[in-house]
């Protein structure tokens, strides 16, 4: 269950308290005075009146509606015209609103929902009718945030690697495919970093599975901190390999990068007995590095980086080695 913890619930209830609030506007005192009288002892509910749309208008900077109840004859302001600013204010677009008229004619409440009401009641509302609308309004738009902060945690999940807590692969992809994008439009250098953990096999038979992923968060960890910059993307390609997007970034400061992120890994002193290279965790990186040319798709850099990878692995590891991307190679 993703909200095992409450947490979304907990930020619906913020974002809608308990007990729900009713924000009646409407010119007519007595007519406050009567709704008041419909929902007393509704304990889940508690109504606010206000008089003018300029104290609705304040109210509304802090107050968190449930439901706005809303008059259309007003001396100071037409009861369509506050509909349709609630519908445009960023606060309260989604804030479910009842028109409560005197008038009974279709047109009328035609022009209500065009302008973006929820529903329509004819003054003077019967109790049980109004008390059952301002529920199933109020949880209507209550599953609604729900929803909307659910798909939005399933989005962020979806972009992360359930081992490391990094970016998956397919956050890899999309970072990178935007990132190749934009640097073709501003004519900048874009740099890619493929890191393999070096002997990882070996690991795994020496020190067990679990040890094995443990070492890859403690990488995975290490290699974020080293590709700082906001543009910078460190994501898990896959078993023990990772990729770095550095962005607006030439070869120079790419092989910087490289250098640093290969140290960190040195420093994290992780043993491995069974590597033929060193006595700890090392990894071999391979850079690449490009100003894309219109022609040409990201592939090119990935390509370029797993050769550099592969001359790093073939060079003895605990490396890092680039290859350049020359014009003709695109
Ligand atoms: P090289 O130095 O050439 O990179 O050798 P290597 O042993 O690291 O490379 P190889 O591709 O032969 O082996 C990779 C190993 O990584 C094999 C696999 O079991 C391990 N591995 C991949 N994903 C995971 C994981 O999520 N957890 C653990 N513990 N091991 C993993
Ligand atoms: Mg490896
Ligand atoms: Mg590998």
């Amino acid at each position: 269950m993703l909200d095992e913890s409450g947490l979304i619930k907990a930020e619906v209830e913020r974002l809608v308290p308990k007990p729900l609030c009713i924000l009646l506007v409407d010119d007519h005192k007595f007519f406050g005075d009567l709704m008041g009288l419909l929902l007393k002892g509704e304990d889940d509910l508690q109504l606010h009146y206000c008089a003018t749309a300029e104290q609705a208008k304040k109210l509304l900077e802090t107050m968190k509606p449930a439901v706005i109840l809303q008059d259309l004859t007003m001396p100071d302001v037409d009861g369509i015209d506050m509909v349709r600013y609630y519908k445009q204010s960023a606060k309260t677009a989604h804030v479910p609103v009842i028109v409560l008229s005197a008038h009974e004619k279709g047109q009328v409440k035609g022009d209500a929902f065009d302008a973006g009401a929820n529903d329509y009641m004819v003054k003077v509302p019967d109790k049980t009718e109004l008390l059952a609308r301002l529920r199933y309004h109020a949880t209507a738009y209550m599953n609604y945030l729900e929803s909307q902060l659910l798909m939005r945690e399933l989005k962020r999940i979806s972009t992360l690697d359930g081992l490391t807590g990094i970016a998956n692969r397919r956050c890899f992809n999309e970072t990178l495919s935007y990132e190749w994008k934009r640097s073709q439009r501003e004519k900048l250098p874009v740099s890619l970093l493929m890191v393999d953990v070096d002997y990882f096999k070996n690991f795994n038979d020496e020190y067990g599975h679990p040890s094995g992923d443990e070492c890859l968060q403690r990488v995975a960890k290490a290699l974020e901190v080293s590709a700082l910059r906001a543009a910078d993307l460190t994501a898990r390609y896959g078993g023990e390999e990772f990729a770095l997007i550095l962005a607006n970034t030439d070869e120079i400061g790419a092989m910087r990068v490289a250098q640093a992120v290969r140290n960190s890994i040195l420093k994290l002193a992780i043993p491995h007995a069974l590597s033929a290279t060193a006595s700890v965790v090392t990894v071999s990186v391979g850079v690449a590095t490009v100003v894309p040319e219109y022609q040409a798709d990201y592939m090119q850099l990935l390509k370029a980086a797993d050769q550099g990878l592969y001359q790093a692995k073939q060079n003895g590891r605990n490396q890092v080695a680039k290859n350049l991307i020359l014009a003709e190679d695109i």
